[in-house]
């Protein structure tokens, strides 16, 4: 992976290249963003630069440091994450990096230390880190990645150098989905409203399996909420549920599935659906509830998805919205 590679995000590419061009490279960074923007990928590809033997822009990719960073078993790449089940990230993991801080890179020229989700990390462990971050040894570079600098300590955001992530153009995120899914049928427009500037989400898209899984749920569902009943309701509910922690993902298919339904009943078949897979079970939901009551549903899910950013109970904004859309579809 080379900065190249990497879709947008010209401002931060720049600095940092420029960084290792002019061989001034900072301590600590802190890169900021929502989730999905790409930090992830611009850290690691920064990391293999800077451990790589070469001392070059570019990872060479063939000494042994590249080689081990292509598995992820360089030591001189550390990735600290939270551990499964934990809230925080706590001092013990600050102490072990510690220990690793201690000993100079065996291959190129510096140690890289990567910190996700480095707004986890406690009070405590922020307060261990600024120790290191007080008197770095010159090897020692540290990438936090944040997505909530209200949690970063003012101390330690002050001795890092802060990496801002832009939300990406409409053409850089049809690009980015374009190179992951060649024949993806996805309709342009609707994939830049759900990606929202945020290449994460459009990849996620792209990433078929997953999508596909959501999208026969929904288009089930939806179909068993048109027949009606208390069951269709708790089932609905219950898919609802078990994709919470995709819930982006989730509604944008809802409301995709019934758009689907809406152009099918308002244009028949000349119009391409986007839920390509599901035509079968969006065709019977289109006829069983008709063009107006699927725009109406579409309504609802947009008040409801706006309501979720409000931090509202999860839970109940999906129970109430379930009960909605099949109170419009018996309506
Ligand atoms: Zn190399």
């Amino acid at each position: 992976m080379t900065f190249k590679d990497l879709i947008g995000q010209k401002q931060v590419k720049q600095l940092l290249t420029e960084s290792i061009q002019t061989g001034r490279i900072g301590h600590a960074y802190m890169f900021c963003g929502p989730d999905g923007i790409g930090r992830r990928t611009m850290a690691r590809c920064f990391a293999e630069t800077l451990t790589c033997s070469a001392n070059a822009a570019e990872p060479c990719g063939t000494c042994e440091a590249c080689v081990l960073n292509a598995n992820s078993t360089n030591p001189d790449l550390l990735v600290i994450q939270k551990q499964d089940g934990k809230a925080t990230i706590g001092v013990e993991e600050v102490r072990l990096v510690q220990d690793e801080i201690s000993t100079a890179p065996q291959f190129g020229r510096y140690k890289v230390i990567i910190f996700e989700n480095a707004e986890k990390l406690t009070v405590q462990a922020q307060n261990a880190l600024l120790k290191t971050l007080e008197e770095p040894p010159p090897y020692i570079v540290m990438i936090l990645i944040s997505s909530n600098n209200l949690q970063i300590l003012d101390t330690v955001k002050s001795r890092s150098v802060k990496v801002d992530f832009k939300r990406y153009t409409d053409k850089e995120i049809l690009e980015a989905y374009g190179r992951v899914k060649k024949d993806g049928n996805v309709d342009d427009k609707l994939l830049c409203e759900y990606a929202d500037g945020i290449i994460g989400r459009a990849l996620s898209m792209a990433n078929t399996g997953e999508q596909e899984e959501i999208c026969r749920a929904v288009a089930n569902g939806m179909l068993a909420l048109s027949r009606g009943g208390g069951r269709a309701l708790c089932e609905f509910q219950k898919i609802m549920a078990d994709y919470a922690e995709k819930k982006e993902l989730l509604f944008f298919t809802v409301y995709s599935v019934l758009r689907d339904a809406a152009m099918y009943a308002g244009y028949g078949g000349s119009v391409a659906m986007q839920n390509i897979n599901e035509t079968h079970t969006i065709c019977r939901l289109s006829e069983a509830i008709g063009y107006h009551k699927a725009m109406k549903a579409i309504e609802y899910v947009g008040k409801a998805w706006r309501m979720a950013g409000q931090n509202v109970n999860y839970k109940l904004m999906a129970d109430s919205l379930t009960i909605r859309i099949q109170e419009v579809f018996h309506g």
